[in-house]
């Protein structure tokens, strides 16, 4: 049994504030927002991480970027810009196994990353 929370969450099987879902991707609101702006875009499909995507994936990163930036506009970010993070395994501070896009906005982040 996949106890995967984001696979849960994809499935409807966990509850989120969903911002956009089709077949392919689920977009939802952080649960610990850290900008006013906060979501996170991730494929239905379980990938661990960055890492483990090759070259017949491409479709399916570029639908997830391209997704994020629609949303962030939608969401007000147009304007101001969007930080779009990809966190991956212990060093990139990953620490839910489940692919995913950091949109964050809304505030003027700081860089670099600590
Ligand atoms: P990571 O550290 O893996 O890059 O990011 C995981 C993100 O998922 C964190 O920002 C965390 O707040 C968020 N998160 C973890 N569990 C849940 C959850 O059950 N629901 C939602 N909406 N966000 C979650
Ligand atoms: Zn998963």
């Amino acid at each position: 049994m996949n106890d995967c929370i984001f696979c849960g969450i994809a499935e409807g099987a966990v509850p989120s504030k969903k911002i956009f879902e089709d077949d392919e991707i689920f977009a939802f609101h952080d649960i610990e927002p850290k900008a006013p702006v906060h979501f996170l875009v991730i494929p239905k499909r379980h990938i661990q991480n960055i890492m483990e995507c090759g070259a017949g994936d491409g479709l399916l990163l570029g639908k997830l970027l391209l997704k994020a930036r629609e949303l962030a506009c939608e969401l007000g970010c147009g304007e101001g810009g969007a930080r779009f993070v990809i966190n991956c395994k212990a060093d990139g501070g990953q620490t839910v196994d489940h692919l995913h896009i950091h949109v964050l906005g809304g505030r003027r982040l700081g860089w670099p990353p600590g």
